[in-house]
């Protein structure tokens, strides 16, 4: 472990996590404070290490991120949302009678003829 020598810098920067660890190809230190333009105002933060969310919300986020925490939450609910959506897809395709007696390999007729000759 490399000695804490964020107590030093405390004045110049206490927020951005980028005056003590490298943010991507960014090394740590030397915060520029400014303010940072995000639809419809500024945000008073670091611009070396930070920039406006590309989540297009109101928020920035750190270089090396995809998008602010917020963001990121979101969008892994969405994508968790559609792997569920997938995988209960596949489920309902496996659930396909036909399916299940193609599967079995009988010879018998299967039930499900009659139900699926309905005409809708
Ligand atoms: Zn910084
Ligand atoms: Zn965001």
């Amino acid at each position: 472990m490399a000695p804490r020598s964020h107590i030093a810098s405390k004045s110049v920067n206490h927020h951005c996590p980028g005056a003590s660890v490298w943010i991507g190809d960014i090394p740590p230190g030397n915060c520029d404070h400014g303010y940072i333009q995000i639809p419809g105002r500024a945000i008073k933060s670091c611009k070396k290490h930070n920039m406006a969310c590309p989540g297009g919300c109101q928020r920035v986020c750190l270089k090396n991120q995809q998008g602010c925490t917020s963001c990121i939450n979101k969008w892994e609910r969405e994508a968790a949302q559609a792997r569920k959506q997938k995988e209960q897809d596949r489920k309902d395709a496996e659930k396909n009678p036909w399916k299940e007696w193609y599967d079995s390999g009988s010879n018998r007729s299967p039930n499900v003829v009659i139900m699926f000759c309905k005409v809708p």
